[in-house]
């Protein structure tokens, strides 16, 4: 059987994605239930949560964000190894959730990253974060991910002088 190089490193990337060990708030007892014998992440191997975010290329970022705490997670997310994905869990981290509008909470965490899957809910069961996980998977294998984070990039970039000019 012949694969071909590209085929063969999108299949690497999307067996071996390891996650940054990063829980907000109640969304994060959820993603802590994914690691447990019932859900077995394992299965995806993405056993190992890494405590430095330098051996880490996936973050689920599971909780409320505030505004104090974007800055440290955007922070965490650059110090990340590329190629890196975001799974935005629960609607606090991809809308600002029961929060939205108040002066302290992040109106979703698009607004500093770039998300490559949402997962509906307040909470999201530890299968639906696993779904979004095999979304993710499937966005690899068909190459649309790079395709995402280029778009995403032109536009930090653009907004960045514009803020400067
Ligand atoms: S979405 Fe719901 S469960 Fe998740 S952090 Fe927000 S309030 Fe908690």
């Amino acid at each position: 059987m012949v694969v071909p190089f590209q085929g063969l490193v999108d299949w690497a990337r999307k067996n071996s994605m390891w996650p940054v060990t990063f829980g907000l708030a109640c969304c994060a007892i959820e993603y802590m239930a994914i690691q447990n014998s019932r859900f077995d992440l394992s299965r995806f191997g993405m056993e190992i949560n890494r405590a430095s975010p330098r051996q880490a290329d996936i973050m689920i970022v599971s909780g409320t964000v505030t505004v104090k705490m974007a800055h440290a997670i955007r922070r965490i997310y650059d110090q990340m190894a590329d190629p890196k994905y975001v799974i935005s869990m629960g609607v606090c981290a991809t809308a600002g959730g029961p929060y939205q509008g108040s002066y302290s909470t992040v109106p979703g965490v698009d607004n500093f990253l770039p998300v490559d899957v949402y997962v509906a809910g307040c909470p999201p069961r530890p299968d639906a974060l696993l779904y979004a996980i095999m979304q993710l998977q499937k966005k690899i294998t068909e190459r649309e991910i790079d395709e995402g984070h280029a778009r995403w990039r032109a536009w930090e970039r653009n907004y960045i002088q514009s803020r400067r000019a």
